[in-house]
């Protein structure tokens, strides 16, 4: 069984979010699931300057409004990455998504068009033999990640390739849908008779990853509940009426963890000490008998720390600490920095730090996810390996990956961190002081983190599931 994933980000490679960390560890744990994996990931500037040895293994002559080639390297040990050299498309300065200036690059439908259309060439055509006596590579199956790759089944199906070909698309986040106006549609080679309700028409204007939606074969995302949460109208985004009617192909598919990456340096959580103590050098907070409580995050409304804001006090008035790594909206920067630069128990740190974000798990107490919504999350699964206890909001992954504190679970024994429901500042308050009553009960905490540890977050189980799913998509 052959898949190309194909995907806008990467780890180790390039990573603005979860996504990456996802699309990094499917080829190893699809691996031992007897799936040859292969990913293809857009040529940015950081990606091309960090890939070694590349050959060029296909040549596209015009890819909305340039050449384009497609080089072959390695993606860690043993997977290959495809990955598409389109420097009109991708060799810019900037974020992958966005330009200095901050804003969108305004032709980011003909990047993720080209993304798209590049997959359905190889997915169509095959990739040659780049060493002699080499055969053809040519997936059964293209797993299709966002709306960046949500065109890829549409072009696949113009080609005529759709028969040959199956096509699994995740959903992971509904927010970002990738839409653009009808009248970019012919330069993007989708003919006009698209434009319909049930084709890729959204609201007047297109959507890729309502084109996904509809022409993939099977569906997916990255938990349970999001998935029964995004068939109803407060969290489908204007798609739920689409994922309904695609239910019958539609399932909710948990992240699991690189374990190899994250993995923490000691055997029980009782090894946390002196990480604590350096932690809170790093972020200049004072040794105290509380819980320190971390945070690791795009700071976006959807993450809900303006509810965090207003329930910092409570957190305070148990005796908690608070460090926080992260960034995203200025507004909400500024305003954990401003509590920092009056509370002498909360630090921030504005920046994006994989190294800092290990170390924070090392020794943190207790990891902060208050969102609104939540596809999967990760830092949550991070948490229980690491024995940083989650206190989670009750929806999407975070609903399926923690075992609330409440009393059934505890009188079973089988907690492994805190739940906010409902999703409210309040709710959000009362947990935290929860939290910091539980860790003065230290065999009560201990428990938790023991419990936590023993949860299993890698990849076994999901992969298994993927690859199940790529075997009943598979057409050969
Ligand atoms: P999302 O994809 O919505 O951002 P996830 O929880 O699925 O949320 O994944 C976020 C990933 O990005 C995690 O690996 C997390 O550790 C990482 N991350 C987020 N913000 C930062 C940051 N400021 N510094 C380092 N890593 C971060």
């Amino acid at each position: 069984m052959k898949v190309l994933s194909v995907t806008s980000e990467c780890a180790p490679l390039v990573k603005t979010g979860g996504l990456a960390d996802v699309a990094g560890a499917l080829p190893a744990a699809l691996a031992s699931q007897g799936v040859e994996m292969a990913t293809l990931l857009p040529g940015y500037p950081a990606v091309l300057s960090q890939i070694e040895s590349p050959r060029v293994v296909k040549d596209i002559d015009a890819l909305f409004g340039g050449p384009a080639r497609v080089l072959k390297t390695r993606l860690g040990q043993d997977a290959t990455l495809f990955v598409l050299d389109a420097p009109h498309l991708f060799d810019r300065p900037g974020a992958i998504y966005t330009g200095p200036d901050g804003w969108d690059w305004p032709d980011n439908p003909q990047r993720f068009a080209g993304l798209s259309m590049a997959a359905a060439m190889i997915a169509a055509d095959g990739i040659s033999g780049s060493k002699k006596g080499k055969s053809r590579w040519q997936p059964d199956v293209l797993h299709l990640h966002d709306w960046q790759a949500g065109l890829t089944p549409v072009y696949l199906s113009e080609m005529g390739a759709d028969g040959r070909v199956g096509t699994v698309l995740t959903v992971h986040n509904i927010a970002f849908q990738g839409l653009f106006p009808r009248d970019q549609m012919a330069a993007l080679a989708l003919p006009d008779r698209l434009y319909h309700s049930d084709g890729i028409e959204y609201y007047g204007q297109v959507s890729a990853l309502k084109a996904g939606l509809v022409y993939a074969d099977r569906l997916t995302t990255v938990s349970p509940t999001y998935a029964t949460e995004l068939m109803r109208p407060d969290f489908g985004m204007g798609l739920d009426g689409v994922l309904r009617s695609r239910a019958q192909d539609f399932s909710g598919i948990l992240n699991g963890i690189d374990e190899t990456v994250w993995s923490p340096p000691y055997g029980s959580a009782d090894g946390k000490a002196e990480h604590r103590r350096a932690l809170r050098k790093t972020f200049d907070l004072p040794e105290t008998d509380g819980p320190l409580c971390v945070v690791i995050s795009r700071l976006t409304a959807q993450k809900g720390f303006d509810l965090l804001l207003e329930a910092v006090p409570a957190l305070l008035d148990g005796g908690g600490q608070l460090a926080l790594l992260g960034s995203g909206d200025p507004q909400i920067e500024n305003a954990f920095l401003q509590i920092a630069a009056q509370e002498p128990q909360v630090s921030v740190r504005v920046g994006y730090d994989e190294a800092l974000s290990h170390r924070m798990m090392e020794g943190g107490d207790a990891i902060l996810v208050p969102s609104r919504f939540e596809p999967c999350g990760l830092t949550q699964l991070y948490g229980l390996r690491y024995g940083t206890v989650p206190l989670v909001t009750m929806t999407g992954g975070l609903a399926d990956t923690v075992i609330p504190a409440n009393a059934a679970a505890t009188a079973q024994g089988v907690a492994t961190g805190f739940q906010v429901f409902p999703i409210t500042a309040q709710a959000l308050a009362s947990e935290l002081t929860k939290l910091c009553a539980v860790y003065e009960d230290k065999s009560h905490w201990r428990r938790l983190q023991k419990n936590a540890m023993a949860q299993p977050v890698g990849w076994g189980a999901s992969a298994a599931r993927y690859a199940e799913l790529y075997r009943a998509t598979a057409k050969g």
